[in-house]
């Protein structure tokens, strides 16, 4: 069986190295040593300013829309996974959703402004795949309307654009670690912003408003994780070059054996480093992209149609008007990519995909 996914398990032995540390201090969770170290860690690798070290990538997002205390309708992206949306509506916001670019599947900046209100309060936008959104218009869009920006960054660990992490652009930006992200810490996530106040509002928030023993600032809930969960990402951490490098080879190995089938994938512009999170195909067709599903499927090789379908089709949301949103979902598909993935069985999935089209 081959999945879209399959989560990366470090050594055993460094991590029960870990495990007997946490033994001696006896310290599970709350803001341990461990987390600690991996927030430096993770500063340290991205060269980023503030990260805060959360439960997952969802409450990470719920965190930072109370940080930034928006309010009314958040401009947003219907080609991502739910949790952007979700999020969303769990804190009594309303997603108004605008159309992707057929480029590179993100938000189209260029149709952003017709849909600002004055009840307009953010933008949250998702950098889809890893590949980033026009990261300068959306900046642009929001200083003039005076409007905040959430990057979902969710799989973006390791891109950088013209050498500067992601992770430092719009007013936040979150991230997941879940086990079938890139670098993963089993559950996990956190956010990132270059703004002490924020950074501080967002510590307080993450363990229920405690300021000390005694003392509540404000509103908080519980999004702290825990020693063990730090200690597989610290783990990884060190491992992550070496599964970025091997998630590059896989992708240039697809690229050539696919390079004669009538696919597009999506573009990443000049300036960027990639971090090879997901392979991404556009089929001509939906019924193409049925056919090579069902052909794989009866291989034992399971692609996932992410994202499929629009988000502005959730039960709790108003449907919008996002045509290329809905076509590109009805055509696209990722294929397997992970670092046990081998060229064999890229070789495989490949041949497969050439009968279909014969
Ligand atoms: C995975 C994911 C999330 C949610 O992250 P969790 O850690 O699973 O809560 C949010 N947004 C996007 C785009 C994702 O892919």
């Amino acid at each position: 069986m081959i999945p879209v996914t399959k989560p990366y398990l470090p050594s055993l032995e460094e991590y029960n190295l870990y495990l007997q540390s946490i033994w001696k201090r006896q310290w599970l969770t709350n803001n341990g040593p461990l987390v600690n170290e991996l927030e430096i860690k993770v500063n340290e690798y991205l060269n980023t300013k503030y990260f805060l070290y959360l439960g997952n990538g969802t409450i990470a997002l719920q965190i930072a829309l109370k940080a930034l205390k928006v309010s009314g309708e958040i401009i947003t992206t219907p080609f991502s996974y739910v949790a952007t949306t979700s999020a969303i509506v769990w804190e009594n916001c309303k997603p108004v959703f605008v159309d992707i670019h057929p480029d590179t599947f993100n938000i189209d900046p260029d149709k952003i402004e017709k849909a600002i209100t004055s009840n307009t309060t953010a933008i949250l936008a998702t950098h889809v795949y890893g590949i980033p959104c026009d990261l300068e218009k959306i900046e642009q869009i929001a200083q003039k309307h005076n409007l905040k920006v959430i990057y979902d960054a969710a799989h973006c660990f390791g891109v950088r654009v013209n050498k500067k992490s992601i992770f430092e652009f719009g007013d936040i930006s979150t991230v997941s670690f879940h086990a079938t992200k890139l670098f993963h810490t089993i559950e996990g996530g956190g956010v990132f912003t270059k703004d002490n106040a924020l950074f501080r509002e967002m510590t307080l928030n993450r363990n229920f408003g405690h300021d000390g023993p005694e003392v509540f600032s404000g509103l908080g809930i519980n999004g702290k994780n825990s020693e063990f969960h730090a200690a597989m990402g610290l783990v990884n951490l060190r491992k992550i070059d070496e599964i970025i490098a091997k998630r590059k080879s896989l992708t240039e190995h697809y690229n050539y054996r696919l390079k004669d089938l009538n696919l597009q994938r999506p573009k990443i512009k000049y300036g960027i480093d990639y971090n090879y999170g997901y392979y991404p195909i556009l089929f001509d067709s939906h019924d193409m992209m049925k056919k090579c599903l069902e052909k794989l499927n009866r291989s034992q090789v399971f692609p996932r149609r992410y994202f499929y379908p629009s988000l502005d089709t959730l039960p709790y949301v108003k449907k919008a008007n996002v045509p290329i949103c809905d076509d590109i979902s009805q055509r696209v598909l990722c294929l397997p990519l992970y670092y046990e993935l081998s060229f064999e069985e890229v070789d495989l999935i490949c041949r497969i995909m050439h009968t279909a089209f014969n």
